[in-house]
């Protein structure tokens, strides 16, 4: 069975017939073909959207409770069906089991969270003067195109749908041609929850043969894109062509700082955590390990203990605590970056070993590496390199560690790791970053906010946030005069 694109509330094959193979990162197997679309495709998805939403049910008119009620209905959905939902995400992307559970759990929160800001969009009536009064609307931004990356593709995807159908947009998604598959069920979650055809739309396709057609259409207002900083800025240039609305949550180099009086054996936990989860295929991964001086040799001993208990295998097995990289070609990518360390004299600590099991010998497996002694300016402690290689850096005080974290093209996230709340401030201020973590490690609470600094990204999501760059602001004067 070749699973189909989903547009206008159709399930339907692409235009041109042409079809892709996703495959389990755990075995190399092929899992299913999938209708890959065409810009033919694009023009249908963008039309049905841009219709639901000029003339709706959707779009400005829409009713707030109405599309609350469906918002709600799909997270319940997402509940019951969480156990298909998981398995169909780690088999398409790797992942562990427990890990997309939680993935869904999330992202049926998510459709909750946005479901309650439905009714709660409002506007504004600032004091102009007797003679006039200005009402600040909320309005829907319109068509949106949602892109999305392989690494969390439900909750990515979620974190994108949720806030869009809530401020009444409509929305063409486009998920990563690695994974497929779980975007598909979010279509068909959203159908039973009642969604009319045309309000959500899944393109599945390379971004190489429609991510051009759907970022330049004119029928399109705003593009929310998660991925590499390469394809974001690239999207970004052919975007300001139209002007469109873009928010972009790109890569990061994310430097995790270990002070000499944290509460140590949790700080050296949590940085193996914050690289090794979810194989470091993760934006906001640690992969840059700072660590004071006085404690240095004691840390590498520590997270390479750590790394040595992980045990690599098929995600669905239950034993597994690290999954395989998405493709051969993503984990040739990560080995290239492991040679590029070796070779640039960055001391390699720690090397795991591959899983053995026949089954998986066609895995795209690669085991947690540890490089110490990095100088911050080498190739593996300045590009994102999304797997499991942690780049370890000494330091000798406050000022140092924050000018070593702060020297990159990147500012997505970064950890501090001290029971010295005065310096763990003053720290976290001093870092040019879009989410600190104090004592932790990844967590993204989707009431709060997410998003980067510097060449990490533009504007932010989750929270109030997410729901505000889905919407456009309108001023309506009203002359009082006469
Ligand atoms: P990617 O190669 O940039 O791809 C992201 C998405 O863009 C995919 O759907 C991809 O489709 C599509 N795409 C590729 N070329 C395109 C084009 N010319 N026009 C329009 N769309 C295009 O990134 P990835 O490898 O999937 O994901 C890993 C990256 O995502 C990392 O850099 C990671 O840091 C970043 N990320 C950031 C966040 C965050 O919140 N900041 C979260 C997760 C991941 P194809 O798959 O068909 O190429």
């Amino acid at each position: 069975m070749t699973a189909q694109l989903y547009i206008d509330g159709s399930w339907t094959d692409a235009a041109q017939g042409r079809t892709l193979e996703t495959l389990n990162p755990a075995t190399g197997e092929v899992i299913t073909e999938y209708a890959a679309g065409s810009p033919a495709d694009v023009d249908r998805a963008v039309a049905a959207a841009r219709k639901a939403f000029d003339e709706g049910p959707w779009g400005p008119d829409s009713s707030p409770r109405e599309r609350a009620t469906i918002l709600f209905r799909a997270a319940e959905i997402m509940r019951r069906d969480k156990e298909k939902l998981a398995e169909m995400e780690t088999r398409d992307n790797g992942k562990l089991y427990s890990d997309a559970l939680e993935d869904i759990s999330e992202s049926a929160f998510m459709f909750e969270y946005y479901a309650g800001w439905t009714t709660k969009v409002a506007g504004s009536i600032p004091p102009v003067g007797p003679e006039a009064m200005s009402l600040i609307i909320k309005e829907p931004v319109g068509v949106a195109v949602l892109i999305t990356p392989w690494n969390y593709p439900v909750l990515m995807a979620s974190q994108k749908i949720a806030p869009a159908l809530a401020a009444g947009c409509t929305a063409i998604l486009k998920p990563a041609s690695p994974t497929p598959l779980t975007s598909l069920e979010l279509a068909r979650i959203l159908e039973e929850a009642g969604l009319p055809a045309g309000v959500f739309n899944v393109l599945n396709g390379t971004g190489s043969s429609i991510g051009d057609a759907l970022v330049t259409h004119p029928g399109v207002d705003k593009i929310s894109f998660t991925g590499s900083d390469e394809v974001g800025k690239r999207i970004t240039k052919l975007a300001a062509e139209s002007m469109k609305r873009v928010t972009m949550e790109l890569g990061g180099k994310s430097p995790n700082l270990v002070f000499s009086d944290a509460t140590l054996d949790e700080a050296y936990e949590g940085s193996a955590v914050g690289i090794f989860y979810n194989q470091g295929e993760v934006c906001s991964a640690g992969s840059r390990v700072l660590v004071e001086r006085s404690i240095y040799d004691e840390a590498l001993e520590a997270m390479s203990r750590y790394a040595a208990g992980l045990k690599l295998g098929d995600g669905m097995d239950p034993e597994t605590t690290m999954g395989p990289l998405v493709t051969a070609e993503h984990r040739d990518r990560v080995q290239k970056y492991i040679e590029i360390g070796k070779e640039s004299g960055a001391r390699l600590v720690f090397e795991g070993d591959m899983p053995t099991t026949p089954d998986l010998l066609g895995g795209y497996f690669v085991p947690p590496t540890i490089f110490a002694d990095v100088d911050n300016q080498m190739t593996i402690a300045q590009e994102e390199i999304f797997g499991p290689v942690m780049a370890v850096i000494p330091f000798a005080d406050v000022d140092e560690a924050i000018s070593i974290a702060n020297d990159s093209i990147f500012g997505l996230a970064a950890s501090v790791w001290t029971n010295d709340i005065t310096k763990a401030l003053k720290v976290s201020k001093a870092l040019r970053a879009g989410i600190v973590w104090i004592n932790d490690t990844q967590p993204a609470p989707s009431e709060a906010m997410w998003g980067g600094y510097k060449q990490s990204g533009v504007g932010r999501e989750l929270g109030p946030w997410g729901l505000e760059s889905f919407l456009e602001t309108k001023h309506i004067y009203v002359n009082l005069e006469g």
